[in-house]
């Protein structure tokens, strides 16, 4: 059981725009020497700019399959595009985490997501070369082109991550789905410790397990559907209120409420106090 005074800590952690859900894991913060984060959303703002598209239908294809997601690029492409345009007939929309999204149109098979998706579905894609990711569309097998977008590091992150990094005793970690060379840029820029890319959600999980069972105590933040299991796994599970899914934030121990990574280490000083205080 956890003292009364762990309390008063978590009314701080929530003035302070950070939700706890119990004494327990405030206590816990005080022990955490492994903080994995999820890329988009979670370290970069998840808010794309669309900066071309290729092909004539592309976006509005899409942008009509993407309003039924809540992925930070869906947001992005359905926000450019403006919500208020879309028609057409789609049914049977299906989310594939960590790929993308396939929808029925008019009867014909849309598939909207990275290559990987493609892939699946036996479609050849274009190999442009693009410091960015590309969002492919492809219309009853199909390539109708692709979206191009670019995500931004929040200020925030590089403040948190050199913090952390100032630890000796603290490790960062950065697992993402998207492909390699944009992990890699990002992690480069953040001075993350190991960088993990194109992964999916039973992988990232699978690396967070691998850590725990090394006896590493474990925070992770992230914010989509497919970091719930992640998320429910970590010692601590942080979820990122503003952007986050309904689902990231029910498995989450710890919610932030606006769009900064940075409240961990805000909790943790709140940590420290509500510790000093209560042994
Ligand atoms: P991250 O781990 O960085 O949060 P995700 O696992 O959510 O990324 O997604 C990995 C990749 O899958 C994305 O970079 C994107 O290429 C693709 N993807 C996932 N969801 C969508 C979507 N709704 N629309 C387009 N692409 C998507
Ligand atoms: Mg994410």
């Amino acid at each position: 059981s956890v003292p009364l005074g762990y309390f008063g800590g978590l009314g701080a952690a929530s003035r302070n725009g950070i939700l706890i859900k119990g004494g327990n894991y405030l206590e816990a913060l005080n022990h955490i020497d492994t903080f994995v984060f999820d890329k988009t959303g979670t370290l970069t703002k998840g808010s794309f700019t669309i900066e071309k598209v290729s092909g004539n239908n592309t976006l509005e294809l899409a942008a009509l399959l993407e309003q039924h997601s809540n992925h930070p690029i869906a947001l992005s492409i359905v926000a450019h595009y403006g919500s208020e345009n879309l028609s057409g007939e789609l049914d049977q929309v299906e989310e594939i985490p960590g790929k993308g999204l396939r929808g029925n149109y008019s009867g014909k098979e849309l598939l909207v997501g990275n290559a990987r998706i493609m892939a699946d579905h036996k479609v050849d894609i274009d190999s442009e070369d693009y410091p960015g990711t590309k969002v492919h569309v492809a219309l009853d097998g199909q390539y109708e082109g692709a979206v191009f977008i670019k995500d931004e590091i929040k200020d925030d992150s590089r403040d948190l991550i050199s913090a952390i990094n100032s630890e000796a005793s603290s490790q960062t970690v950065m697992l993402t789905g998207d492909q390699r060379s944009i992990a890699d840029h990002v992690g480069n820029e953040l001075a993350v410790g190991e960088t993990y890319s194109e992964l999916l959600p039973q992988d990232k999980l699978a690396h967070v397990e691998r850590l725990a069972e090394t006896g590493r105590k474990v925070l992770f933040a992230g914010d989509g559907i497919n970091d719930a299991p992640v998320l429910a796994r970590a010692d601590i599970g942080v979820a990122m209120g503003a952007l986050g899914s309904d689902a990231a934030i029910e498995a989450a121990d710890m919610v932030i409420m606006s769009d900064q990574p940075s409240k961990i280490l805000v909790a943790r000083k709140i940590a420290r106090k509500t510790r000093a205080l209560v042994l």
